[in-house]
């Protein structure tokens, strides 16, 4: 069992017996979401919601209003 500490109340958060990377996990205690970015060692951090999340920002973030023209 991996026990990381709250980043924003350092309240114990459990992440279950295998974290994996990009899991998301809530604090019980002030309930804000965190995203394991690192499993060795294992690292958390906050998750930015939002339209922008999963986007390549490098080349394709301006085409978050185009409607798809896929065929
Ligand atoms: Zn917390």
């Amino acid at each position: 069992m991996t026990i990381k500490l709250c980043l924003d109340c350092d309240h114990e958060i459990d992440l279950g017996l295998t974290p994996t990377m990009g899991q998301r996990v809530k604090c019980t205690h002030c309930g804000v979401i965190l995203e394991i970015i690192s499993t060795d060692p294992t690292e958390l951090d906050w998750v930015y919601d939002g339209p922008a999340v999963n986007v390549d920002w490098g080349k394709s973030w301006w085409r978050l209003s185009t409607p798809s023209t896929d065929r």
